[in-house]
């Protein structure tokens, strides 16, 4: 199984453990968003590539 790498699904940065968040969709929840302090301060938009979900 491939190691899952965590992104920040706005900006795309790797996250850091334990300040950074990744939650399954809201959506769909079979994907699992990722998102770093800096957006998620920020709010920015994020787009679940699996059903289309855009949140926060
Ligand atoms: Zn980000
Ligand atoms: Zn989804």
């Amino acid at each position: 199984m491939a190691n899952p790498v965590k992104k920040c699904i706005s900006c795309g940065v790797p996250l850091t453990e334990p300040q950074d968040t990744s939650f399954s969709c809201p959506g769909c929840g079979k994907t699992k968003i990722g998102r770093c302090t800096h957006c998620r301060i920020q709010s920015a938009n994020y787009l679940c590539t699996e059903c289309g979900f855009e949140g926060p």
